[in-house]
């Protein structure tokens, strides 16, 4: 209660106390009255450390939507050698690295970690040895410092990402979470509410850029390359497929297209022609983007929202958000998207999710383990 009125936790979560409770948001859920310590009036710091992947990541987060550090120590040139991410090499570098990183993280902020209120850390879905760097960590400094620890999903990291720098932005609306690993169409219902309308039947989105940039000889990693070249290319030049799903018309499938485009390249090799690397890119980028834009605004119709939110390291993609921009502005639908930096993966991103997780009072036991196939 504050003055006499009820609030609600997840508007002001910062300012709860034990016994305020927003019937409309949690439907009387006994669990988070229980958990839930009072921090009426205080600012929330969150340390948060993402690992999934090839990127060792620490962030300081206040209140959800401040970041005080962001720092991302990248793999990709040791990965690049061998053409894509090596498991067993991405688990050995975050253990050399997390102790740095986080010190760094830290330091940028310009706090100690007496000044966290919790630590956050990306349990799944991911590589099972690097999250475990990770999810290691955050444990250990959870034991040794006392801090609550919170496991945060890596997609819903993804989706919180959109919080960060549109401090206006509330559920609901639809987000197209398009990365390396996935390619989802959410529902967000609320903070923490997700429902998957859509997903990839085969490869995802970043998946199929890496591969058919393997394909055309432009290398690892794929998107951010294709992206550059497909600038110079024709769009129109080669009429790739766009595949619809009959049984679920928000779903995609990238298989197909990756096929074509080998195909493509196999038939121009067999007759003797020149194959244009740019026009290749350009027309793939456009068969994937003209695909993630119909099902992504159908959805946002269906739902009857007027909120659209991109996601994931493909959603730095710069022909996708000017098409987005495009199709959304036509249809007066607002359109959200995290700068590059929070698209691929980072630490910010799992510090935004994890301070609505903390003030729904989740907290992870030390038995958190990491889950590679973690569902959302
Ligand atoms: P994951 O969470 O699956 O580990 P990220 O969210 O970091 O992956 O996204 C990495 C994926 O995003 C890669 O497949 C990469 O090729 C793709 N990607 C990054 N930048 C771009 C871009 N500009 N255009 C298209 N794809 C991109
Ligand atoms: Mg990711």
């Amino acid at each position: 209660m504050v003055d006499g009125k009820f609030i609600c936790r997840l508007q002001y979560p910062h300012i709860w106390g034990r016994y305020e409770l927003c019937q409309e948001c949690f439907g009387g859920k006994d669990r988070d009255m229980q958990t839930v310590e009072t921090c009426r009036g205080k600012n929330v710091t969150i340390l948060a450390i993402e690992s999934s992947c090839d990127e060792t990541a620490v962030a300081v987060v206040r209140n959800g939507r401040e970041v005080l550090s962001n720092i991302i120590s990248s793999q990709i040139d040791l990965h690049t050698l061998y053409g894509g991410v090596v498991p067993e090499i991405a688990s050995r570098k975050h253990i050399e690295r997390i102790d740095q990183v986080i010190a760094e993280a830290l330091k940028t902020a310009d706090r100690k970690l007496k000044d966290m209120d919790a630590v956050a850390v990306t349990y799944g879905p991911g590589l099972v040895g690097a999250l475990l760097g990770g999810v290691s960590a955050a444990k250990a400094i959870s034991f040794a410092s006392g801090l609550p620890l919170i496991g945060v999903h890596h997609i819903e990291g993804h989706i919180s990402a959109n919080y960060i720098e549109n401090k206006e932005l509330e559920p609901p609306f639809i987000c197209l979470v398009a990365s390396g690993g996935h390619s989802h169409l959410v529902n967000v219902l609320g903070y923490g509410d997700y429902r998957i309308i859509g997903r990839t039947r085969d490869d995802a989105a970043g998946e199929a850029f890496d591969k058919v940039a393997r394909a055309i000889g432009l290398g690892y990693p794929g998107g951010p390359k294709i992206d550059r070249l497909s600038r110079e290319g024709d769009p129109d030049a080669i009429p790739f497929p766009r595949a619809k799903i009959a049984e679920n018309e928000y779903d995609f499938s990238f298989s197909g297209l990756k096929s074509a485009v080998l195909n493509y390249l196999n038939s121009c090799q067999m007759k003797g022609e020149p194959v244009c690397q740019a026009d290749v890119a350009a027309s793939f980028q456009k068969a994937v983007i003209d695909v993630l834009v119909e099902h992504s605004l159908h959805a946002v119709r269906k739902f009857g929202y007027d909120k659209f939110a991109i996601a994931g390291g493909v959603a730095s993609n710069s022909s996708l958000r000017a098409a987005f921009e495009e199709a959304c502005g036509r249809r007066n639908i607002r359109f959200y998207r995290p700068s590059p930096v929070l698209c691929t993966d980072n630490a910010a991103m799992i510090g935004a999710a994890g301070y609505y997780e903390y003030a729904k009072g989740v907290r992870s036991g030390y038995d958190l383990n990491a889950v590679p196939n973690l569902r959302l």
